[in-house]
């Protein structure tokens, strides 16, 4: 039996370190702050938003919600980033992202101090990465190593195979994995021959945004499967595709007409030793490292080691 690596539960023990590590800050008169800039009326980003400010009080940080209205303008955007650069009490500076399309989105992540640049999106914490030099990364592709560490997933020699190549998940997430000594290959939509790629992999990685596009036969028998996907799907006959005979499954996409696949055909989950599951995987280790990001940049910043 595959055994599933449970994001819930690895996210709840980041959690409680950095609750345990703001406390211990606290006796040195240090409350590690993360601003959240939430654009507009966007639904989603409300409640992601909204979920990070509330894991903030649960935690001890202290956090700031601004909100400017959907017709704010890169200028004004800027200001805004420009004021919280220059603040002491804000740590991490998070932009929530989709903004509306007539602000410039590179310009304004590339404004936020790279020191307070708690999401790692900005291309000076890239280049740390890269250079193996202290860094805030991704928070995703963080968590992705934390999942394979904490779950005891030997990752140095291990052949890891990325499918997917952004700049917030594919790139970085190959990038921590060859720190880890994992022999690295990265694989994107140009890449011939996926499968016979894909069956090298002892970690495969899938962050592509296809519901259920890495299939059984793209899955070398014993491999462990991490699946950053997240998709959405609402025909039924994608469902049948994915979960017939599921019976939990089935109960979700009969009450809310809808439910959740991963990057990776869920059949593919019974010949790894072990994967991340669509919903509760990777998925929480999102916010659990946005977290821990926070509190390593308050320290990075005081030079506390
Ligand atoms: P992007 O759309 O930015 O990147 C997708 C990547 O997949 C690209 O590199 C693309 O290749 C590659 N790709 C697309 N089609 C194929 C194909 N047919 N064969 C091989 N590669 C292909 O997506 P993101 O990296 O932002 O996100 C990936 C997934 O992860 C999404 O489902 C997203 O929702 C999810 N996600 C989950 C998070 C979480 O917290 N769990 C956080 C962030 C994302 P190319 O570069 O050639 O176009």
């Amino acid at each position: 039996m595959p055994t599933l690596l449970d994001g819930v539960k690895i996210s709840a023990q980041i959690k409680s370190e950095v609750k345990a590590e703001v406390a211990r800050l606290a006796t040195q008169g240090i409350r590690p702050g993360l601003a959240a800039v939430l654009v507009g009326e966007v639904a989603a980003s409300k409640i992601y938003v909204s979920n990070k400010v509330k894991t903030c009080a649960e935690l001890g940080l202290y956090s700031e919600l601004i909100t400017p209205s959907a017709s704010v303008t890169t200028e004004e955007m800027l200001d805004v980033i420009r004021a919280l650069n220059d603040r002491d009490d804000i740590d991490g500076i998070l932009i929530q992202l989709p903004l509306p399309k007539h602000v410039d989105t590179k310009a304004l992540l590339d404004a936020v101090s790279a020191d307070k640049d708690v999401d790692g999106f900005h291309p000076i914490n890239a280049g740390r990465i890269q250079a193996g030099r202290p860094a805030l990364a991704p928070c995703t592709p963080a968590g992705i190593i934390e999942i394979l560490k904490r779950s005891d997933i030997p990752i140095a020699g291990a052949h890891a195979v990325v499918v997917g190549r952004s700049d917030i998940v594919g790139k970085p997430a190959a990038m921590l994995l060859l720190h880890e000594h994992a022999t690295v290959t990265i694989c994107h939509s140009k890449t011939r021959d996926l499968a016979s790629v894909t069956r090298q992999a002892d970690i495969l990685v899938a962050a592509i945004g296809r519901a259920g596009f890495i299939t059984p036969e793209m899955v070398k028998p014993g491999a462990t499967i991490i699946d950053v996907g997240i998709n959405r799907i609402t025909d039924r006959a994608e469902f049948e595709k994915f979960f017939l005979g599921n019976t939990k499954r089935e109960e979700t996409f009969a009450a809310k007409g809808a439910t959740l696949v991963g990057d990776v055909d869920p059949h593919a989950f019974a010949l790894s030793s072990a994967y991340t599951p669509v919903p509760g995987g990777v998925g929480p280790l999102t916010i659990a490292m946005l977290m821990a990001n926070t509190v390593r940049a308050a320290k990075l910043r005081r030079g506390i080691a």
